[in-house]
């Protein structure tokens, strides 16, 4: 893309957002959903670990790395649900791509956008192969952020054109309802997460708690339906009822990760679970009939990331939506790094 090999395409927030439009956002994701089911059916040539966690009392600080051999993908993310209260984003992130061969750094981006659009994608990929295929009413519980994202990757994967919101802040429900107003959805604004339910054919959770929280009870969830549960994602941190987990056929992206952050954390160790590349791959099945209860786990895994930096790497070809960063030091003779620094100095590269 950038002939210059010592320079790194960087894709700020603006960049980004630009990218996005001028692609448009159903098509990104159905785009988007795309490379991340690629890169699951190639499941086996990933180098996989658990995300690294730091914990605090007020959040999490997470990297993300992985590799196929050919390119290297890390991302930084936290997850702070108390930040909203004073302005700031619960979820923020950026993250690298680089080449195995050289070990250069070959796109830096922005990723909190990229992080909604992805999981998103993510999850609409998982649903394609895991709800019934006439889903055509979701219900969203948790309208903040992501919420958005994850109703029109619905739409462009599933056909999704009837939502049920509900939050417990009505100012976000009004908000995602007011964003989505002229997308081609019918939406309804519901009072509690029992009503957001009714009639759903596919149930999104993805609240903002730090805690073990039972958005869904057991009740809530009936036969036939799909449960995309994306925001239960760090130990301690659930949105569903037990009992939900012992009726569903849970399926995860990468198991270890899942044991330690899902909802399946509620569960004994040796629970059951089929991971999503074995559905993409037909090693196991997904949906096997109309009354069953399916369960996405979604915690957000690695390869995800760097599905959306490879997309974004492509995509960004033949446009100018990057800034070139120069941050690879380049000697002419490679292991005269302080001599570079010498003839710096004396042309006058001190600040005065
Ligand atoms: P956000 O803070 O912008 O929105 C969360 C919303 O949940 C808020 O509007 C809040 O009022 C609402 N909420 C909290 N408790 C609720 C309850 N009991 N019932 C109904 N609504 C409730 O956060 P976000 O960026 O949209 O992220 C949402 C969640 O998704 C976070 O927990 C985040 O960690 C998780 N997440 C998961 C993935 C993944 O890959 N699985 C990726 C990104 C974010």
């Amino acid at each position: 893309m950038i002939p210059n090999l010592n320079i790194v395409p960087f894709v700020s927030v603006d960049h980004m957002m630009k990218l996005v439009l001028t692609v448009g956002v159903e098509r990104f994701l159905s785009e988007l959903a795309g490379y991340v089911e690629e890169d699951f059916r190639r499941w086996e040539a990933f180098d996989k670990t658990p995300r690294v966690a730091s914990h605090s009392a007020e959040g999490v600080i997470e990297l993300m790395p992985t590799s196929d051999g050919r390119n290297y993908g890390f991302k930084y993310v936290n997850g702070h649900p108390k930040n909203t209260r004073e302005g700031r984003q619960t979820v923020t992130a950026f993250g690298v791509l680089a080449d195995v061969a050289t070990g250069y750094p070959v796109l830096m981006s922005e990723m909190t956008i990229l992080t909604a659009l992805r999981t998103a994608a993510t999850s609409a990929v998982a649903a394609k192969h895991l709800a019934r295929p006439d889903s055509r009413r979701m219900a969203i519980i948790g309208n903040g952020a992501q919420s958005e994202f994850q109703a029109l990757a619905f739409k462009a994967l599933l056909g999704v054109t009837e939502l049920r919101l509900h939050d417990i802040d009505p100012d976000a429900t009004e908000k995602c309802a007011r964003n989505l107003g002229g997308l081609g959805f019918a939406i309804t604004a519901c009072r509690s997460a029992q009503e957001a339910v009714e009639g759903a054919d596919v149930i999104t959770t993805v609240t903002a708690d730090k805690q073990c929280a039972t958005i869904l009870t057991d009740n809530m969830a009936g036969a036939g339906v799909h449960i995309n549960a994306v925001g239960g994602d760090c130990p301690g941190k659930t949105e569903l009822h037990r009992d939900i987990l012992l009726r569903s056929d849970i399926f995860v992206e990468y198991t270890p990760q899942t044991r330690v952050e899902g909802e399946i954390q509620q569960l004994a160790p040796d629970h059951p679970v089929t991971e999503l590349w074995r559905v993409m791959t037909g090693a196991a099945p997904g949906r096997r009939d109309a009354r069953q209860i399916t369960l996405f786990d979604s915690v957000g895994f690695a390869t995800e990331d760097f599905s959306a930096l490879r997309y974004v790497r492509d995509r960004l070809a033949g446009t100018r939506l990057y800034q070139e960063l120069d941050m690879l030091a380049d000697p002419d003779e490679p292991r005269d790094l302080f001599g570079m620094l010498l003839r710096a100095a004396a042309l006058g590269a001190v600040p005065a």
